[in-house]
């Protein structure tokens, strides 16, 4: 219904250029705590895979949205969760406030060298004071003439080792609250800007997590994202864009991973029988296999709202809630019908437990996601 022989066509290609290109990589990568950010994306761009939805004037493809979620649903069969999770930074949770509000000069800048895999961004919101809290973020841009000067900390932000330019989200007036915030583009370059450390982390040990730190750091003026003061609000329709494309990648990560253990139960054998010709196993994947169904059924609808151009808030919502829970219980179950060999280092099932666990936690916890639905189900009062 969504997709058309090109969709379809375009799933394939990405699916083979994935396998030939990344997944044989991502052993080394996790084992390295990093990947070639610059070098993957400038092979990602080659294809156009970093602008599928943005604008040909700013080096996009003009794709509509139906390509995005393939590319999440594709990027979810790459065999960890790292290096997917920068792709999807970089398109889809660093730059879509740059595409819609951003001066063409910014765009032509920033965005289009990011399109063509020449620059690599991140997002930077979280703050030591401030994670799920937004309103309470500290990172201050003080103008001088034409120029910000920025002070303040950004956490847990990804990419934040290797990108060359940062969507930072400062408070530029004293007004307080979600008031009086800014979309800046911060190069790394800036005098003042340094990376504080690189996390080691639980899983998605591939893709690189940063402290960044500001200490007067300048920018031009021109270097806001949109409106000045209304940062808040374009950070908002990102998180959008961020929650959507997870829920699709969250979609294709399970379903690879209901397929490889539905090959290992049968070919394991307990009891005088392979694996999967015990029922309880049978019942269980066949439940996975419904409620994995639910949520691509569910993320269409979504896409479909987000389309038609309508608020996609709710939806992109209740599915990052409904991602995040499903992607753990079938990292849990494929490790659980894997037995012993499942907890082991060599087997993929112990770096999708480790990886699965992020979702209900980055680019919104699954608190946040229930306090915005009671809010928009008008359980309680706005
Ligand atoms: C690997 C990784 C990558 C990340 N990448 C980025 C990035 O690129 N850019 C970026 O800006 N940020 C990034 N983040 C940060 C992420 O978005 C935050 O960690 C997240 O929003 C939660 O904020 P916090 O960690 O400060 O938790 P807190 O806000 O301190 O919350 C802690 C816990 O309190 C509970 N809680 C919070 N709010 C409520 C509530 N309203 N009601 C009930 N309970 C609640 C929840 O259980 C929550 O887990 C990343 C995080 C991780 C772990």
């Amino acid at each position: 219904m969504h997709f058309t022989a090109e969709h379809d066509l375009f799933r394939r290609t990405v699916r083979e250029f994935l396998a030939r290109e990344i997944s044989p990589h991502v052993d080394e990568w996790e084992r390295d705590h990093s990947f070639p950010s610059h070098a993957v994306f400038a092979k990602l761009a080659e294809i156009g895979l970093l602008g599928l939805e943005y604008d040909p004037a700013d080096g996009g493809q003009g794709a509509d949205h139906w390509y995005t979620v393939i590319f999440g649903e594709e990027l979810g069969r790459i065999p960890c969760g790292g290096v997917p999770m920068a792709i999807a930074v970089h398109t889809d949770m660093a730059t879509p406030s740059l595409a819609r509000f951003g001066s063409p000069e910014l765009k032509q800048q920033y965005l289009a060298p990011a399109l063509r895999g020449e620059m690599v961004c991140a997002v930077a919101v979280t703050e030591p004071n401030a994670g799920s809290d937004v309103a309470a973020l500290e990172t201050r841009a003080v103008r001088d003439g034409d120029d910000w000067v920025l002070n303040g900390s950004k956490l847990y932000i990804t990419n934040g080792v290797q990108a060359d330019w940062l969507c930072v989200l400062a408070r530029t007036s004293n007004e307080g609250g979600y008031r009086g915030m800014s979309q800046i583009v911060v190069p790394a370059s800036t005098p003042g800007f340094s990376v504080s450390r690189a996390l080691l982390k639980l899983g998605n040990h591939s893709s690189d997590t940063a402290e960044l730190s500001f200490v007067d750091a300048r920018v031009p003026v021109s270097n806001t994202i949109g409106v000045i003061g209304r940062g808040f609000q374009q950070q908002m329709q990102q998180f959008q864009n961020e929650r959507l494309i997870a829920s699709y990648m969250a979609v294709g990560q399970c379903a690879y991973a209901l397929e490889r253990t539905l090959s290992y139960v049968r070919e394991r054998r307990a009891f005088g029988k392979p694996l999967v010709e015990h029922q309880w196993i049978q019942y269980h994947l066949a439940e996975l296999s419904a409620e994995i169904d639910l949520l691509r059924q569910y993320n269409y609808a979504a896409a479909e709202a987000y389309v038609a151009g309508a608020d996609a808030t709710r939806f992109a919502t209740v599915a990052k809630l409904t991602a995040g829970r499903l992607v753990r219980k079938v990292a849990d179950t494929c490790l659980q019908f894997h037995g012993g060999i499942g907890y082991m280092d060599e087997t993929w099932t112990s770096r999708f437990f480790r990886d699965s666990r992020l979702l209900s936690i980055g680019g919104g916890v699954d608190e946040v996601m229930l306090s915005v639905l009671a809010r928009l189900d008008g359980i309680v009062a706005d």
